[in-house]
C-alpha cells in the first residue's frame, strides 16, 4: 500500500520551553527535553536503492524474497542424498553438473553423486555436499572418507532472511551493507525520508570570509565551513546562508530567507544576552526564544527558538563551543527531526593517559584521541584553541560530579565517528 506523501505538522512555538526555576540545566535533562519535544518534520519519498545510501527509512521494510531463495551448495564439490557413515565411501558419479544460475534439471539417483559448484541450487536427490578437496575422482566414481552429516556444506532456503520477514526497521540510516541486504531480499526501491535541510548562518561584525583581506580586529569565519561540513557528514543537507553583520534588520531578513529555504536554522555567534547579541534579541522579540543555560564546558548559553515556524539553534560563537554543542545537542535533535529517531553517540571506556582534577557542577568534554589504547587529551583546554579541535579524534566525556582522574583511570571516549562524522 502506498501512503500519501504528507509532511507532519510543524513544531510548536513553545517546543523549547524550559522548566521554571532551573538555573543551570544538566546536560542529560537538556537532552531529555529535546528528545521529548522534537518530532520528525519531513515527509517520505521512494528512491531506487542506488540513490538511497545514507538516507533514512520511512517505514519498516519486509523481505520480498528469501535469501538464499533455494537450498544451495556453499562449496565446490559433489552432492548426494543423506549422511555418509564412518569409513571409506565410493559412489558412482552421475553425468552432468549444477552451477550457480544453471540448475541441474534431473533427479540424482540414490547412492549417486553429482558435480556441484558454489551457489548452485541443490537438485532433486541432493541434500549433502562433500568438499572437492576431500574427494578423489577416478573415471566415473568418487571416493572420500566418512562420516559426513546430512546437510553438510549446504545452505537452507531463507536461512539468512525468509520471504515476509522484517529486513530493516523504519528510522534506519541506510549503509552500504544495507543496500546488499535489500537487494538480496528482492527490494529495488525503498521508502525514505526527504533529506532534512539545515541552514547555517554566521553572525558578527568581526568576521570576514576566508581569503578576503582581514583588517585589525577582524577574524576569519571559522564556524561556517565547519558547521556546513558537519551537517553534510551527519547526512543532512547543508544550506549556506552566509554571514551577517551585527545588524538587526539584516539578520531579520536573512532569518526570513533561511526559514523559507531550510527546515532548521543553525546560527553561530550573538546568542548570549549582550548588546550585540542580535540572534537572541530577535528570537526573544518573536516571542519564541529560550535561553538554554546548560551545565557543560565548553559551552555558552544556547538560544533555542522558532523563527516563522522553523526551529533555530543559536550556537555560541566560539568555534570550540560551537562544535561541541553541535555534536552533543544539535546532532541528536536534527536526527529526530530528520526521522532517524534519537541517536545517542556510542562511547567506550579506556584508560586515561592524562591527569585532571574536575570540580562538580557541570559536564566536561575534552578534545581527545586514542593512542596505544589510552585516551590522550589536548595540552590546552583553552576554548579558543581551534587547533585542539582539529588535533582531536573525539571527545572525552567527564560526568557532572567532581573527579580526580589519574593516568590509567578509566574515562569515557566518544570518537567523532560516533556522531556520524
Ligand atoms: P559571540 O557568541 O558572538 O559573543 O562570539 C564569541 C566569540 O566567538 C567571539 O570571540 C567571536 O569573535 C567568536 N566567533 C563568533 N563567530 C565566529 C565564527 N564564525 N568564526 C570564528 N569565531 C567566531
Ligand atoms: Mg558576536
Amino acid at each position: 500500500m502506498t501512503k500519501p506523501n504528507i509532511a507532519p505538522p510543524p513544531l510548536r512555538n513553545d517546543c523549547f520551553a524550559l522548566p521554571a526555576g532551573v538555573n543551570w540545566t544538566p546536560v542529560d535533562d537538556a537532552l531529555a527535553l529535546l528528545r521529548q519535544r522534537l518530532t520528525v518534520v519531513k515527509g517520505a519519498e521512494t528512491l531506487r536503492l542506488e540513490q538511497a545510501t545514507g538516507r533514512i527509512l520511512a517505514e519498516d521494510v519486509i523481505s520480498k524474497r528469501s535469501n538464499p531463495p533455494l537450498p544451495n551448495t556453499a562449496v565446490d564439490g559433489y552432492g548426494f542424498a543423506g549422511a555418509a557413515p564412518e569409513g571409506p565411501q565410493v559412489m558412482p558419479l552421475h553425468p552432468g553438473r549444477a552451477a550457480a544460475g544453471i540448475p541441474f534439471d534431473g533427479t540424482v539417483p540414490d547412492g549417486h553423486a553429482l558435480r556441484v559448484l558454489t551457489g548452485a541450487a541443490l537438485p532433486a536427490g541432493v541434500d549433502t555436499v562433500i568438499l572437492e578437496e576431500d574427494v578423489t575422482v577416478q573415471e566415473d566414481h568418487i571416493a572420500f572418507h566418512g562420516p559426513l552429516k546430512q546437510g553438510a556444506n549446504t545452505r537452507r532456503a531463507g536461512e539468512d532472511v525468509a520471504e515476509g520477514d522484517p529486513v530493516l526497521p523504519a528510522r534506519r540510516r541506510l549503509t552500504p551493507a544495507d543496500l546488499a541486504l535489500l537487494s538480496a531480499t528482492g527490494l529495488a526501491e525503498v521508502p525514505v525520508r526527504q533529506t532534512l535541510r539545515v541552514a547555517v548562518l554566521s553572525t558578527g561584525d568581526e568576521l570576514v570570509e576566508p581569503g578576503e583581506p582581514a583588517g585589525p580586529g577582524q577574524i576569519f569565519d571559522a564556524n561556517r565551513p565547519m558547521l556546513l561540513s558537519l551537517i553534510a557528514r551527519m547526512g543532512f543537507q547543508p544550506v549556506d546562508m552566509g554571514r551577517v553583520e551585527d545588524n538587526r534588520d539584516a539578520l531579520r531578513a536573512r532569518l526570513n530567507r533561511a526559514a523559507e529555504q531550510a527546515d532548521v536554522i543553525l546560527t553561530s555567534g550573538g546568542a548570549s544576552a549582550g548588546d550585540e547579541d542580535h540572534v537572541s534579541a530577535l528570537l526573544r522579540q518573536a516571542g519564541a526564544m529560550q535561553e538554554w543555560r546548560i551545565a557543560l564546558k565548553p559551552g555558552r548559553p544556547l538560544a533555542l527558538g522558532m523563527w516563522d515556524g522553523t526551529p533555530v539553534f543559536g550556537l555560541p560563537g566560539n568555534p570550540v563551543a560551537a562544535m561541541v554543542c553541535t555534536l552533543i545537542f544539535t546532532r541528536p535533535a536534527l536526527g529526530l527531526m530528520a526521522g532517524e529517531g534519537w541517536q545517542a553517540p556510542q562511547g567506550f571506556d579506556l584508560p586515561a593517559a592524562f591527569e585532571k582534577r574536575k570540580k562538580p557542577g557541570r559536564r566536561e568534554y575534552l578534545r581527545a584521541r586514542v593512542r596505544d589504547g589510552r585516551a590522550e587529551v589536548f595540552a590546552s583546554e583553552g576554548s579558543g584553541r581551534i587547533s585542539g579541535l582539529s588535533w582531536a579524534e573525539g571527545l572525552v566525556e567527564i560526568e557532572d560530579g567532581a573527579r580526580h582522574i589519574k593516568p590509567g583511570d578509566m574515562v569515557r571516549f566518544i570518537p567523532y565517528g560516533s556522531f556520524g562524522l
